[in-house]
């Protein structure tokens, strides 16, 4: 019914500007090419086509509210909407990944980062690849930048942390830009010296939690104890110490991200009371993806899309459960695409824009000094595939990096209006492909998006939450306008004046 609407000739030219448009959840949703929405019925949409002079006017005044009617397009405004969307592709890479170790003291099933036992040192970035690489990132034209710190565990190497901490803080004072540092840690090598380094030097700590201790042990095999109870009682401290220094509790916290695997699909109430349990506001519900040695283990341990969005589903409608009952809690996967659906923002989340980050948002420094385009491109070379390298730190000039052929073939690839099965989607407003990810799956930086688990995925994840717009369920939108309220972080932002 519905392709023969669209395709049926009208008698009266199309009132409408261009539009996709996809059956969901018994409605039709049309979206336009800058981001705006509205759920119609078959029979409107048929009225729409085919006999527009006959349009009620409740229904021409609700295409006109959301900008779908093409004589009443305020053209400066669309303009001034499409360019704050975008404005992401001003800026210039922001996020700065630096391995600053291969060596990790936990054996996970899906690590993602090809780890090295805790003896090979030799898999340690040094002080000085580690000051070369901070000298590139803050080359970047990003007038804010964020260094992660990554590994293996990168409290292995915790002397070359606070040395690129001490370093960037530093150096900064010549460019005064907005910098900030987060470091992703099992937490397992934690003590109170490093502890107070990053609390007093404003370092985001992020760490894994893979819900209820059994299942978190049972994934991340820690030799020497429990990781979930390592994890669990930093989390504990760190937040004791943001709570003493008198920063808002509901903000300032360690941020915990959760891997999916078969083994997670079980109770998706459990892995979320897990975080609940744990005061934690957020979390990210992430499918498994296929890079370093997941791409090994991933037949294994990997979800089919399908579960995983039946887990994925299952989980958020708890989550927005919990919601009506008092319990603040969101799901990030959720939050970035309501910002991009409910607001004139776009959170420049680097895997899911158009075009993607890679060498344009971010850059990946691995221990050794080789750069690559992101880090999922640094984690595909784990495998001995160096695809994505595009220069190396003492040697590349940042310019060389950023104008690499690869960055500029990825930045094609990731464009949605290069990509034959996004420009007609309905979400492509909203939506984001991965070259490394196309690469790695399916052998080329296009792919085919049909074929793509990643598409699958994406596409679920849209026809579910958009399925709740088009619903007249009043909380649960309530709760996704409050999952994309943005509330900066400030005390984590290191200026070159302020520190
Ligand atoms: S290539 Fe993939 S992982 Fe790398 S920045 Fe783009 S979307 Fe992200
Ligand atoms: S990746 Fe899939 S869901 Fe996203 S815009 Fe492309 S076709 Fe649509």
């Amino acid at each position: 019914m519905l392709s023969q609407i669209t395709k049926s000739p009208s008698k009266d030219p199309s009132p409408l500007v261009p539009v996709r448009v996809r059956p969901v959840g018994g409605r039709v949703l049309l979206t336009n090419p800058w981001g705006d929405w509205i759920g119609l019925s078959e029979a409107e949409l048929a009225l729409v086509m085919e006999r527009p002079s006959e349009m009620p006017a409740e229904l021409e005044a609700r295409l006109r509210e959301r900008h779908f009617l093409r004589a009443s397009i305020d053209v400066d405004a669309v303009a001034a909407r499409v360019q704050q969307k975008h404005r992401y592709l001003s800026w210039g890479p922001k996020l700065h990944i630096m391995v600053v170790t291969l060596r990790c003291n936990e054996t996970c099933v899906y690590c993602h980062a090809s780890r090295a036992e805790m003896d090979r040192t030799d898999t340690d970035m040094s002080i000085e690849t580690g000051e070369r690489s901070v000298d590139l990132a803050l080359s970047s034209t990003a007038p804010g930048i964020t260094i992660e710190f990554q590994g293996g565990e990168p409290l292995a190497n915790f002397p070359v942390v606070k040395h690129i901490v001490e370093y960037a803080i530093a150096r900064n004072r010549a460019y005064g830009k907005a910098i900030d540092f987060t470091l992703v840690s099992n937490l397992a090598l934690m003590d109170e010296e490093k502890a107070t380094f990053l609390v007093e030097n404003r370092v985001q700590v992020c760490t894994s939690i893979d819900g209820p201790a059994a299942l978190h042990d049972k994934q991340r095999k820690l030799i020497s104890g429990s990781a979930h109870g390592e994890a669990v009682k930093w989390i504990k401290k760190l937040n004791q110490r943001y709570e003493a220094m008198g920063l808002d509790p509901t903000l300032y916290r360690v941020e915990a991200l959760l891997t999916t695997t078969k083994e997670t699909l079980h109770d998706p109430k459990a892995i979320v009371d897990s975080y609940v349990d744990l005061g934690c506001r957020a979390m990210f519900l992430r499918p498994v993806d296929p890079f370093g040695f997941a791409a090994k283990t991933g037949s294994k341990i990997g979800t089919a899309q399908e579960a995983y969005l039946d887990f994925y589903r299952e989980a958020v409608d708890y989550i927005l459960k919990l919601n009506q009952q008092g319990v603040q809690v969101l799901e990030r996967f959720a939050s970035i695409f309501l910002t991009k659906i409910l607001t004139p923002d776009d959170p420049d989340y680097l895997d899911i824009r158009s075009p993607c980050g890679a060498g344009i948002g971010q850059i990946a420094y691995n221990w050794n000094g080789r750069v690559y385009t992101c880090d999922e491109g640094r984690m595909l070379a784990a495998t001995g595939d160096e695809f994505f390298q595009i220069g190396e730190v003492g040697t590349a000039r940042y310019r060389d990096l950023v104008r690499h052929e690869t960055v500029r073939a990825m930045t094609v690839a990731s464009n949605l209006d290069a990509q034959p099965d996004c420009v007609t989607c309905a979400y492509k407003p909203y939506c984001g492909v991965c070259p490394v990810f196309n690469y790695a799956t399916q052998g080329s930086l296009h792919g085919r998006m049909r074929d793509s688990a990643w598409c699958h995925v994406h596409k679920g994840l849209q026809d579910y939450l958009f399925g709740k717009l088009l619903s007249d369920d009043t909380a649960t939108i309530e709760s996704f306008h409050r999952w994309v309220t943005v509330r900066e972080r400030a005390h984590y932002v290191h200026t070159g004046t302020s520190s």
